[in-house]
């Protein structure tokens, strides 16, 4: 049995939707289990409608209604799907009626919003199957055992989840069902709607891949993988091979939306393997997420960058020697509810980045009672994924471009997880570090490689 996710733009559209189903035909004897996201855009169009009802009192789903309404028709499914369809567009259009007059809008009532676009998609999908002579079943995750925490927006999914997933997913396969089930949503314990997080139908699909001991998840994409760096910047990125799932959480937390950042920790406790596939190209081999260490892989494996973020400096004033300082440090801004993404220590001074959009006044009063505290904004965060047993070489490749662009390292952090190098820069530094650092790194000829390098290699 393997599990297939096709993300939005997988299933954008009728032709799309056409494209997805001969994929999933030609692997019907693998048994798959289908988790669809929601079609095209649609998630984002529904959270605008949210704010048009919140902010201007104005409800309007015609843009939503009239892409569903044209695919229904295109793939003929009037008869079948327009009455339950219907029925779902009209809760939601009283949903928004609800968030314009209360001008009120929850986290819980988000959730229950955006879950629309999943539970309409699958509805579409498996009446098409079925249309083509494939036994299916569209699910909302609910009914396929997806129990949650009341984390709106960033829901955990409770343990029990993986018991009830396996047996909902066994009488369906079991009878020779296509089971098509809603990603990213869930419901928690009072039966309210939850999500996993933006993007989040890449753990929907591996949790029911565990759940379910599946012999592979594929995540079916508009790339051909990850890449080894972002193709807008780096026009010679090339899809990577295989990665581990250490490697992979990382790329997905330093700037590569490939994945979801927790869609690979379901998958550490079985092994199961994900591949990521392009629905555009699916011939090409695409990437291989394994459990790590990759064998015989090249130094290198991608280079990412995450701009706008926040570099906070941290000198401890009277503290000096004392424990406890780093404890203090990061319970600030525990309280405050700010995440942090890197950070660097030495005996008397910290210092740690987070994105920008937090506000920090509360945090740095705080911290002004035993610290001095210098926030600077406009910085960028450089990760370069690859074998770190080798950190040595990497990171003297890496300071030796830097040093030859002319630009200063303002900190620098090994992952823990030992598949990462991240270094902080300017914003405006940071692509072209990514263009020469990927140049250097994934170029054969050793005659286009920075004057600083080749002079190391020729001793
Ligand atoms: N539709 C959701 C989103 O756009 C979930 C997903 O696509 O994975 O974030
Ligand atoms: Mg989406």
């Amino acid at each position: 049995m393997i599990v297939m996710k096709f993300g939005g733009s997988s299933v954008a559209n009728a032709e799309r939707i056409v494209n997805m189903a001969e994929i999933v035909r030609s692997r019907i004897k693998q048994k798959p289990i289908l988790v669809l996201s929601a079609m095209g855009d649609t998630t984002d169009l529904l959270l605008e409608s949210a704010n048009n009802a919140l902010k201007k009192g104005v409800v309007s789903i015609e843009a939503i209604e009239e892409l569903h309404l044209k695919t229904i028709n295109e793939l003929a499914l009037g008869n079948v799907l327009q009455k339950e369809i219907k029925n779902l567009f009209w809760d939601l259009g009283s949903l928004l009626t609800g968030i314009s007059l209360t001008r009120e809008l929850t986290g819980r009532t988000k959730d229950c919003l955006v879950s629309f676009g999943e539970r309409i998609s699958v509805r579409i999908a498996a009446a098409y199957f079925c249309s083509k002579k494939i036994k299916a079943r569209a699910l909302d995750a609910w009914d396929a055992g997806f129990l949650s925490d009341s984390s709106f927006g960033q829901a955990e999914l409770r343990k029990e989840s993986y018991v009830r997933i396996a047996s909902a997913m066994r009488i369906l396969t079991a009878e020779g069902t296509l089971p098509v089930v809603t990603g990213f949503i869930a419901k928690d314990e009072n039966g309210n709607i939850t999500t996993l997080g933006r993007g989040g139908s890449d753990l929907s699909a591996t949790i029911i891949a565990t759940a379910c001991k599946a012999g592979e998840v594929q995540v079916w994409k508009d790339v051909d993988g990850i890449l080894s760096a972002d193709p807008r910047l780096v026009k010679e990125a090339k899809p990577v091979e295989l990665v581990s799932y250490d490697e992979a959480a990382e790329l997905a937390y330093f700037g590569s939306q490939v994945l979801h950042p927790r869609a690979m920790q379901p998958c550490i406790q079985t092994g199961i393997p994900v591949l990521v596939k392009n629905t555009f190209n699916p011939a090409a081999p695409g990437t291989r997420i394994e459990p790590g260490p990759v064998k015989n892989a090249s130094l290198i494996r991608a280079i990412t960058s995450k701009k706008n973020v926040t570099l906070v400096d941290i000198v401890s004033t009277r503290m000096l020697g004392q424990s406890g300082f780093l404890a203090k440090v990061f319970a600030e801004f525990a309280k405050a509810g700010i995440s942090i993404d890197m950070i660097a220590t030495s005996e008397v001074s910290v210092s740690l980045t987070l994105d920008a959009d937090k506000d920090l006044s509360i945090v740095c009063r705080e911290l002004s009672e035993y610290a001095g505290v210098e926030v600077k904004t406009g910085k960028a965060i450089v990760t370069v994924i690859g074998d770190i047993r080798r950190s040595s070489e990497i990171l003297h490749e890496a300071f030796g471009i830097c040093r030859k662009l002319g630009f200063q390292v303002q900190m620098i952090s090994q992952g823990a997880s030992k598949v990462n190098i991240s270094f902080i820069v300017n914003d405006s530094e940071a692509d072209s570090i990514v263009q020469e650092l990927h140049r250097f790194f994934f170029s054969v000829e050793t005659s286009k490689k920075p004057a600083a390098t080749r002079t190391r290699k020729a001793k």
